[in-house]
């Protein structure tokens, strides 16, 4: 088993799949159940180190994949993992019906917000996946794991109106995707993820209330990693996010720059007074988007 690769109880492998070539960015998935799935498998770029992680644990075969949304960082590499594995299976919201077969309009919707050069540069070229593979999800509908285990896809917008999160009872683990925010690794307190042009804080607030009536031991997110604490953190996003909104909110009309500047001096300041060392505090700010972070918020207020 490689270093980057963590065996949780249950049969939950937690593999890092070194997006943008970094550590602690992007985490995957893999349940090794009697009938297995690949939970999330990274943008493009992150495929060869995907697929030598799950040949390190003696997996030379991944039938059936269950992608959280449909952004690039999450569902990128699908079209090389269906060439590789010609009758594999991707349970994913409807929208990729109509997306993953013809990716152009989806690459040119994310390059509108990160730029063509920058998105093939760090993440990587989408391949088209046939129809044939992809499986389109519904509400509350039962993934089988074999053994009478069964994988929950939980309808849950307010990130991306394509979102869903999946709960394996079993283990008490729930695969958020990017519903609850990021924590990077040696943090353990939740920044906001609020990207335009989906997101919704009365959406996102009615999923994570849902989330919170589950029966839960583990929140498992794709960046980063696989947490204890799980009610403790879900009401530590929702504040947070309502403390975002209500900084940007009061913010004079400055340019997207200015005000992500801003916003990333005023959390610098709150991360020190909470005691947050330095490199941690690094590591939230420079990889938490903070530009898209403010369009996202002003793209909700704007049309709310
Ligand atoms: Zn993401």
């Amino acid at each position: 088993m490689k270093q980057d690769v963590i065996k949780f109880d249950n049969h939950i492998y937690q593999i890092d799949v070194f997006m943008e070539n970094k550590p602690g960015r992007m985490s995957c998935y893999y349940i090794d159940s009697s009938n297995p799935i690949l939970i999330e498998v990274g943008p493009s770029k992150s495929f060869p180190y995907l697929i030598s992680s799950l040949e390190s644990l003696g997996i030379n075969q991944v039938n059936r994949s269950a992608i959280t949304h449909l952004h690039l960082d999450h569902v990128g590499g699908i079209g090389h993992l269906v060439e590789k594995f010609k009758d594999h299976f991707v349970y994913i919201h409807e929208l990729g019906l109509k997306h993953l077969p013809n990716p152009e309009k989806l690459w040119k919707a994310v390059s509108e917000v990160y730029t063509e050069d920058w998105l093939s540069t760090n993440w990587g070229e989408i391949k088209p996946t046939p129809l044939n593979n992809i499986h389109s999800l519904k509400d509350k509908e039962l993934i089988d794991l074999g053994n009478g285990r069964k994988l929950e896809a939980i309808y849950g917008p307010g990130h991306a109106k394509h979102h869903y999160t999946f709960y394996d009872a079993y283990s008490k683990t729930l695969f958020m995707g990017d519903t609850l925010g990021l924590i990077y690794p040696h943090g353990d307190f939740v920044q906001p993820n609020l990207p335009p042009p989906d997101f919704n804080k009365e959406l996102l607030f009615n999923t994570l209330d849902k989330l919170y009536t589950l029966d839960l031991e583990y929140l498992a997110l794709a960046h980063f990693g696989i947490h204890k604490n799980p009610y403790e953190l879900i009401v530590n996003a929702k504040e947070s996010i309502e403390l975002w909104i209500d900084f940007v909110t009061k913010l004079p009309n400055l340019s997207i720059d200015v005000a992500a500047e801003s916003l990333q001096t005023w959390l610098s300041s709150n991360y020190r007074i909470l005691g947050v060392d330095e490199d941690t505090i690094k590591n939230y700010l420079d990889n938490g988007n903070l530009q898209m972070q403010i369009q996202g918020i002003k793209n909700f207020l704007e049309n709310t």
